[in-house]
């Protein structure tokens, strides 16, 4: 096993080697002072990422799933309604916990490879006038389709009939490399995980919370104790945590923070959106299309390309593993064999990208698809030198 090439899955993400050096650190004292140099630098950047002003902020040592609970547990009661879409394999699946946390949940199907239906979402809020609906659930980047959803759309549908629900938003593969706005779109609790935007192993669930998350959390009633937000609120007016912390990859973190910020969150943003114009432009040389069924729902951070009826799009991320030691993302749930995915998020440049389409064009022609070798890489390469990255 070689690890000399990039990998292009949608997380768990490149690692720039001084973030990967930073988690690989000595032990300290974690009721030592010396913690509180790691933890509030930690808070202080994921709230500049997330764009708010005073979100509260908590770090778990957990993955995005355990982000998932953190939002649920701290803020509702068993029987509680709440809004969700089902547009793929990870709204499904924290519709899953919902439904296991006993919760009513009200899913909104949309046809994977679509957005949040927010017309629907209109509608039934509308209808909602006895405010059942204790909180609207959102998937900001459907990872397993490619899909963006706007989330501005999402609030703008509950402020239109004044609808007093939270809005939580799943934003695990779009945080720190797609523009997220926690207080501009008024979102309650904004979930993610380390290991996608934020370049680190998996192993933090980052979660934010409004003044509004954490009131709600008074009242609600389901269990919780490792995931208290309250507990840990009291652990970090003391610089702890109320249990062992995860000292390294939160090291790993406030680099990563000080990375993402010191270049600056536009142009992070704007990075990711370049390199995903090149890989859009490729697919399209190859004469491929996406799983995302319109350019607004484009996803800059991860492509679920769709390949020819009867092809197992699988096959390319087997051949891409076995024959040039280059991981790419398979299909998962309904359109498992229809797609493969490359994820272009994180520690990214023109440069990897282009050694990542080159693959992908190897594998196809090796598959026998009607690809041209050299096509996809033609076009990014002719966008990234007409667009030069900012350095
Ligand atoms: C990766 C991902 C998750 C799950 O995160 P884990 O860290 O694997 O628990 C949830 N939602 C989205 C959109 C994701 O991309």
């Amino acid at each position: 096993m070689s690890f000399q090439n990039p990998v292009f899955i949608p997380g768990p993400t490149n690692m720039p080697e001084a973030v990967r050096l930073a988690c690989y650190m000595p032990t300290i004292d974690h009721r030592a002072p010396i913690f509180g140099g790691i933890l509030h630098p930690c808070l202080d950047g994921v709230r500049k990422v997330l764009k708010s002003d005073d979100a509260h902020i908590f770090i778990f040592p957990a993955t995005g799933t355990g982000g998932w609970e953190t939002a649920l547990t701290n803020t509702l009661s068993a029987g509680d309604k709440v809004l969700v879409a089902r547009n793929g394999m990870f709204s499904h699946r924290w519709i899953d916990m919902c439904q296991r946390h006993g919760l009513d949940v009200q899913i909104v199907e949309a046809p994977w490879g679509h957005g949040i239906p927010t017309d629907q979402y209109a509608d039934i809020l509308a209808a909602d006038s006895t405010h059942q609906i204790k909180a609207v659930l959102a998937t900001h980047n459907e990872t397993a389709t490619g899909v963006k959803s706007d989330i501005a759309a999402v609030r703008g549908a509950m402020d239109a009939c004044d609808h007093p629900a939270m809005l939580f938003v799943d934003g695990v593969s779009s945080i720190g490399s797609m523009d997220f706005q926690f207080d501009g779109w008024g979102v309650d609790v904004a979930v993610t995980g380390s290991q996608k935007g934020f370049m680190l192993p998996a192993g933090l669930a980052i979660v934010g919370f409004s003044d509004k998350a954490m009131a709600a959390g008074e009242s609600a009633a389901l269990p919780r104790t490792f995931f208290d937000v309250r507990d840990m609120e009291k652990g970090y007016a003391n610089n702890a945590f109320p249990y062992t912390p995860p000292v390294g990859l939160m090291n790993g973190l406030k680099l990563s923070l000080e990375m993402l910020l010191e270049e600056g969150m536009d142009n992070v943003i704007a990075r990711h959106t370049r390199i995903a114009n090149g890989v859009r432009l490729a697919v399209a040389a190859w004469g491929m299309e996406l799983c995302a069924a319109s350019p607004d729902l484009y996803s800059d951070t991860v492509s679920a390309i769709r390949t020819p009826e009867g092809f197992d799009a699988t096959d390319i991320v087997t051949r891409a593993d076995e024959v040039y030691g280059v991981a790419f993302g398979v299909g998962l749930g309904d359109v498992a064999g229809k797609v493969f995915r490359i994820g272009h998020l994180g520690s990214l440049t023109d440069v990897m990208m282009l050694s990542g389409l080159a693959t992908a064009e190897m594998c196809m022609v090796d598959l026998g698809l009607d690809v041209k070798l050299g096509s996809g890489v033609a076009a990014a390469q002719e966008y990234y030198r007409s667009t030069p990255a900012k350095r």
